[in-house]
């Protein structure tokens, strides 16, 4: 892609001011193209984690592409004088990928809790009846797993799409150590993912997300988050100060290798 991607760093991690479109659009070239090609999706928890764990940090910011999977990401550009243009919740790239996928591409779906990947292909086949399906699997994401995960993965080939469920950071971990090795052209850390598409944990209504109240909504549906999302207060007041003391966010130097 002969455009350049713009992207804006928030306390240190890149950001990539992308539409959901233009996300879906990079990745439908990528499709097309010899992979692998890493996606994230950054959101407040994720810039917390990585002002001290630096190689997460490592991770994020030698992406292809660092969709702003939060909202708080979109306001603190805001509040830092460099403005992305709109939140790309992790959830709808990957439901937009599936959708492209059509009946072209293969997805597997790795990660989260026992029979949620295979019920979360199946509502989504339902909706898709396209979708070439090339696997579900719970695996796990420690280093110990990888050899048996990488295993199932081989059988299931070809891949061309892989969706990886580990949560932050274990599923950016899992993909920069074995993404290489799965022969497939994208992976994409997505978080709670799975837990929506198979209907187990219910998702805000898209109002309260585009008001920047998912975090509200998850922490009434999933109370033990408290703890977690203790990030986002630490988050904002961070960015508050960055602010007081005349920062901006600036334009990352080096945007994503997705050009
Ligand atoms: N998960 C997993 N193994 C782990 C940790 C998490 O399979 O060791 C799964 C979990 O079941 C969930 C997904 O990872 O489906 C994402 O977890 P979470 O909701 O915490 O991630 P977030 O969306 O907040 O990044």
């Amino acid at each position: 892609m002969a455009r350049r991607l713009k992207s804006v760093e928030i306390l240190g991690v890149r950001v990539d001011d992308v539409t959901l479109a233009e996300a879906l659009e990079l990745a439908a070239g990528w499709l097309r193209a010899d992979g692998p090609r890493l996606v994230v999706t950054p959101n407040a928890e994720f810039v917390m984690r990585a002002r001290w764990d630096l190689a997460f940090r490592k991770v994020l910011n030698g992406a292809d592409l660092a969709i702003p999977d939060g909202f708080g990401l979109v306001w603190a550009s805001r509040v830092l004088g460099n403005p992305i243009r709109e939140q790309v919740p992790g959830t709808d790239f990957a439901e937009g990928l599936v959708r492209l996928a059509g009946n072209r591409y293969r997805v597997f779906f790795l990660g989260a809790g026992p029979g949620v990947a295979a019920a979360a292909a199946s509502r989504l086949k339902a909706k898709y009846p396209g979708l070439q399906l090339a696997g579900a699997y719970p695996g796990s994401p420690h280093p110990e797993a990888d050899a048996e995960v990488l295993r199932v993965l081989e059988a299931a080939r070809p891949i061309d799409i892989l969706l990886v469920a580990y949560g932050a950071p274990k599923q950016e971990f899992w993909l920069r150590r074995n993404l290489g090795r799965v022969g497939a052209k994208i992976g994409v850390g997505v978080g709670g993912a799975f837990d929506f598409f198979s209907g187990r944990v219910p998702r805000a209504p898209a109002w309260l997300r585009r008001a920047g109240f998912d975090w509200a909504f998850r922490l009434a549906v999933q109370p033990w988050r408290w703890r977690r999302q203790l990030a986002l207060p630490a988050f904002a007041l961070r960015v508050l100060w960055h602010r007081l003391a005349g920062h901006r966010a600036p334009d990352w130097p080096f945007p994503g290798k997705g050009e």
